[in-house]
């Protein structure tokens, strides 16, 4: 049995949502009884709203009963503070925006019974970008993932996520490794490379629960688990030198799409990068991409500039 599960924040609009369309994909390889879809509301923008959802996330709880599924894909359709990286959990008395930390969202959000269920499960972030760009959301939401304990996590890191580029990607998703049974992270790479939209609008984040069996331990009463965060980034050596895209106009002179071919380089303090140099006559000026300090490359095809930065330890 399947289940996928969209929680979706008030006042967002869910037409032609990814959510919906995985399930469309799945549809013709399940029946009814096999493949569950649930969406719910969610606002606990106030003491009395999160006192009502509480009791709706029990509710939801024993609807979806015992937990025998083969597979669970949770969807969180969320806005996040673009000055923080805070997620948005409704609306206070005054009708205004209320966003605290990743953490302190997700134990509101899984109330109660709602809880167990996350453990295992594949959980999407369909937010934009600052949740998993500001230090401060990243310790906060990795913090919780280790509570919650889902298999594996995937966000984006858009400033401003679009989800219709993730179209192919999340068809692909339902096919290899819902379907066919792939680990998400051995395919990782392959859904990326699906989508054509994908690349240049955001990088990606992919967060696994890793737990150490106990008999590797020194130990055999603690058990150690860890979250690896690992973040997805599109370079090309014209555009996106190190996966850092490019300005489309040049910060000096303002020619749009002047830049050189990168050259390889270095800083004044001797850290190695890319070089673009902007063409437009008597200007010149510089772009430096620094070189991350440890990543690994993953090329689309072998001799073209372009393919994935991969960093681990996020
Ligand atoms: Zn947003
Ligand atoms: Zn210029």
């Amino acid at each position: 049995m399947i289940l996928i599960l969209h929680f979706v924040c008030t006042g967002l609009n869910t037409r032609g949502g990814i959510p919906r369309l995985l399930n469309a994909a799945l549809e013709e390889y399940y029946t009814e009884a096999t493949l569950w879809y649930l969406e719910v509301i969610f606002d606990f923008g106030t003491r009395c709203k999160l006192r009502h959802w509480q009791a709706e996330a029990q509710r939801l709880a024993s609807t979806i009963g015992e937990d025998t599924f083969q597979q669970k894909i949770f969807f969180i359709s969320i806005h996040s503070e673009v000055t923080r990286g805070d997620l948005f959990v409704g609306k206070d008395e005054g009708g205004d925006d209320v966003a605290v930390l990743p953490k302190e969202f997700m134990d509101y959000l899984f109330a109660g019974c709602l809880r167990p269920l996350v453990s295992r499960a594949t959980l999407f972030m369909l937010s934009c970008g600052p949740v998993v760009t500001f230090p401060q959301s990243i310790c906060s939401f990795k913090e919780v993932l280790l509570e919650l304990r889902p298999a594996y996590t995937i966000a984006f890191g858009a400033t401003h996520f679009i989800g219709a580029v993730i179209k192919s990607f999340i068809v692909a998703f339902g096919s290899r490794v819902v379907i066919q049974g792939h680990d998400l992270g051995e395919v990782f790479t392959d859904l990326l490379n699906v989508s054509v939209e994908l690349p240049m609008h955001t990088d990606a984040y992919l967060f696994q629960f890793e737990e150490q069996m106990a008999s590797d331990m020194p130990n055999p009463l603690s058990s150690a688990v860890h979250i690896k965060g690992m973040h997805y980034s599109w370079y090309h050596t014209h555009h996106r030198p190190w996966g850092c895209p490019l300005p489309m106009s040049c910060p000096k002179c303002g020619s749009i799409h002047s830049w050189s071919p990168s050259k390889q380089g270095e800083d004044s303090s001797g850290a190695p990068g890319r070089i673009s140099t902007c063409q437009s006559p008597a200007c010149g000026f510089q772009m430096f991409s620094y070189q991350p300090r440890s990543y690994q490359v993953i090329k689309v095809k072998v001799g073209e500039g372009m393919g994935w930065i991969k960093q681990a330890g996020i």
